[in-house]
């Protein structure tokens, strides 16, 4: 058997692999999305930022798998996944909708060596930029930057559509402090009171509201895929290196 692949800070990676998952918990995460708490002991553990493919399995056989990202997990235990529903989606809907506590999926993970953060491995800044469910794997970066013994400040932008759309609310909440801050933009509706415009995040309002390229600060862009190009597009106009800014790129326009 060969050794584990290791990182760049000399850590080993968790391994992929198939793993059969059993859900113990779900509960609203927002009006659209749903938190999924899944027991897979068999679990290696995952870093910060990294995705499973989930695959379903009909009673006749038929197969049909997504990727989503890890909120949090601990090995040989649990996976956390938050899931927003796509209205006419295949699999989103019935992730939301239709899972019980003991049902049954497939995962094949963890997946992703680009996308993900690792405590240590650099002490430039991280500003993390979300459009709606694209928060869920910069929450995880953000979750796993408060426990670690990381300096690096921490900045997320987060564009949504409404405050009631605003994912990992509390613990986003819990986290804010000297070495995190949160940055909304609401696009449809916004608490009342709220200084700002409301409507879709604009080049000047990402120039305002994320670390300026002076400070060099790794970048990571998640979102639908049209929010992620325009903003990756926006950000390397305002001098961030192409190689700063990782994305991830969850479908849609
Ligand atoms: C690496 C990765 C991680 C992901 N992590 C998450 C996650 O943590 N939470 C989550 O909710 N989703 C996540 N996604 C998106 C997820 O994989 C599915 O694409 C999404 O749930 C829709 O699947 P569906 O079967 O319901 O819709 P489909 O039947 O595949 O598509 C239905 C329609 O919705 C559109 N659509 C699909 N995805 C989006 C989108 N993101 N925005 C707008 N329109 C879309 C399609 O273009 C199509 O028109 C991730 C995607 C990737 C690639």
């Amino acid at each position: 058997m060969s050794a584990p692949p290791l990182t760049s800070v000399g850590r080993s990676r968790p391994r992929p692999a198939w793993h059969v998952a059993t859900v113990v918990e779900t509960r609203r995460e927002t009006p659209t999305a749903a938190r999924l708490t899944l027991e897979v002991p068999t679990w290696p553990g995952s870093e910060a930022g990294s995705h499973v493919d989930v695959r379903l399995t009909a009673p006749d056989g038929y197969q049909a798998s997504r990727s989503y990202s890890i909120v949090s997990s601990t090995p040989e235990a649990q996976v956390v996944l938050a899931v927003d529903e796509q209205p006419d989606g295949e699999v989103s809907p019935f992730l939301v909708h239709e899972m019980r506590p003991g049902d049954q999926l497939e995962l094949h993970g963890p997946l992703g060596a680009f996308f993900v953060w690792r405590p240590g491995e650099s002490d430039r800044p991280v500003q993390l930029v979300a459009g709606g469910s694209g928060v869920v794997p910069l929450y995880a970066m953000a979750a796993a930057h408060g426990t670690a013994d990381d300096d690096a400040p921490f900045r997320l932008l987060y564009s949504v559509r409404t405050p009631a759309d605003v994912f990992f609310a509390d613990e986003l909440a819990a986290l804010t402090g000297p070495a995190f801050s949160l940055d909304l933009v609401y696009t449809r509706e916004a608490p009342d009171g709220w200084p700002d415009a409301v409507g879709r995040l604009t080049r000047e309002t990402l120039a305002a509201r994320t670390l300026p390229a002076a400070r060099q600060p790794r970048v990571y862009v998640c979102g639908s895929t049209g929010f992620v190009e325009t903003v990756a597009r926006w950000l390397q106009e305002l001098g961030h290196p192409a190689t700063a800014i990782h994305t991830e790129r969850f479908g849609g326009l």
